[in-house]
């Protein structure tokens, strides 16, 4: 079945669920450097796949577990834009409409921790977490989209444009695509001064 991208987080899940230092060696799934982003697309058929690879820094401006009233507007705001990813990837023609999402995060994760203790225990306990953030030394944490498109008319699809991922979050300078469609595979970076790719 067509399971290209779809597959892989499971892999990667042991990858993002622990903190680790800018110094440690990364294997290429795991290269973390702010500003700098990974995306895998591939076009089989009608099934777009769409796989972004991000250090949360990108993405939030933060990679601690949200402790402020404000680290959680962010947090918030960041996964409901991640949700809406035809408003981040630009898509002319094709008539591609989201089929599935997952995002995964450890901080995304203690967002639902959080809201599911706060239900439970009502404003009991709300704010015990919050001290647990404070260590001495620096937390990585990344962020990880997959997407999968349905297209009506996938002949029609003739570029991806990630200028609005640029624009909605600048601290994104860069990203790696690996593109695989009906010309093969190709790699490219982007930026916000060249932001689009030929399928
Ligand atoms: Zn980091």
């Amino acid at each position: 079945m067509r399971q290209l991208l779809l597959a892989v987080p499971f892999a990667l899940l042991p990858l993002l669920s622990y903190a680790h230092e800018h110094e440690h060696e990364h294997g290429s799934l795991g290269a973390h450097e702010h500003g700098s982003a990974q995306l895998d697309v591939a076009l089989d058929g009608p099934i777009l796949e769409v796989q972004l690879h991000s250090p949360a820094m990108n993405l939030l401006g933060f990679e601690h577990a949200a402790q402020s009233a404000e680290d959680q507007a962010t947090l918030s705001a960041t996964h409901k834009q991640l949700e809406q990813p035809l408003q981040l990837f630009g898509l002319n023609g094709g008539d591609c409409q989201v089929s599935q999402q997952q995002l995964y995060s450890p901080l995304f994760a203690a967002e639902d921790n959080d809201a599911a203790h706060a239900h439970k225990h009502e404003h009991e306990h709300e704010h015990e977490h919050a001290a647990k953030g404070e260590h001495g030394g620096h937390e990585h944490s990344d962020i990880q989209a997959n997407y999968r498109f349905t297209c009506k008319q996938p002949e029609q699809l003739k570029q991806l444009d990630l200028a609005p991922l640029f624009k909605r979050f600048p601290a994104t300078q860069k990203i790696q695509v690996q593109l695989i469609g009906p010309n093969g595979q190709q790699g490219k970076q982007l930026s916000a001064a060249e932001p689009t790719l030929s399928f």
